[in-house]
């Protein structure tokens, strides 16, 4: 199966792409993480990047699109995946339509003071990835050991302007893919346990 997880910054993709990963044995490809992996390696591409995730912009399609192809060619991509950040503009989604058949994508709903808190209070951890959340989880370190941090991105100003360019740029994807049959509207209230749950009903046959 080769899905695609949609939805404003603070939707909660990560974390059912997680969960869904899991329960369908998919792979969970999230251009967000592979942009910090890029940073901390301080390869030539994640130094690229950084100028444009610490303002919340996007990154430009030409970088992210050779990135993408590149890791959809590895054979761990053969068994289905769960794209998350990605397609994040029109040029993107047209790009992506070109080499790959997608089963469907989902489009996680959320409204916006919800997306406020929950990236405000996000925490991640650098070794496992993991995300925690102030208002469950109190502790400063993660069951692995790493030491959490609040995402230079998730800092209000930074959020806001995410948000502004989720509107232009990534919104008009829900047209695109609706269009094309493709989409499938989940409601993403609640905990992410509820959230997948209604994910695997969408899903079945
Ligand atoms: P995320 O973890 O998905 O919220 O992504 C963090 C940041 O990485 C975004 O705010 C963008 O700057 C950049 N990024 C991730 N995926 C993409 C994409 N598909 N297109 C452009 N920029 C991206």
């Amino acid at each position: 199966m080769r899905l695609v997880l949609l939805g404003p910054p603070g939707a909660g993709k990560g974390t059912q792409a997680a969960l869904m990963c899991r329960r369908l044995r998919l792979l969970h490809i999230s251009t967000g993480d592979m942009l910090r992996q890029e940073l901390q390696a301080e390869t030539e591409l994640g130094l690229k990047a950084h100028a444009y995730i610490e303002k919340g912009e996007l990154v430009p399609d030409n970088i992210i699109l050779d990135m993408v192809r590149a890791k959809l060619k590895e054979p761990e991509c053969e068994n289905g995946y769960i794209l998350d950040g990605f397609p994040r503009t029109l040029v993107q989604a047209d790009a992506l339509a070109q080499f790959v058949e997608l089963d469907a994508v989902i489009y996680l709903e959320v409204p916006f003071e919800i997306i406020i808190k929950r990236l405000s209070g996000r925490r991640r951890c650098p070794k496992c990835g993991v995300i925690y959340h102030t208002s469950h989880y109190e502790k400063s370190t993660c069951s692995c050991g790493g030491v959490l941090y609040q995402r230079e991105d998730d800092k209000l100003e930074t959020v806001k302007n995410r948000l502004a360019v989720y509107e232009a740029e990534t919104r008009p994807l829900i047209a695109y893919y609706s269009q094309k049959g493709l989409l499938r509207t989940v409601d993403g209230e609640g905990t992410p346990e509820d959230v997948d749950a209604r994910i695997a009903a969408l899903l079945e046959p």
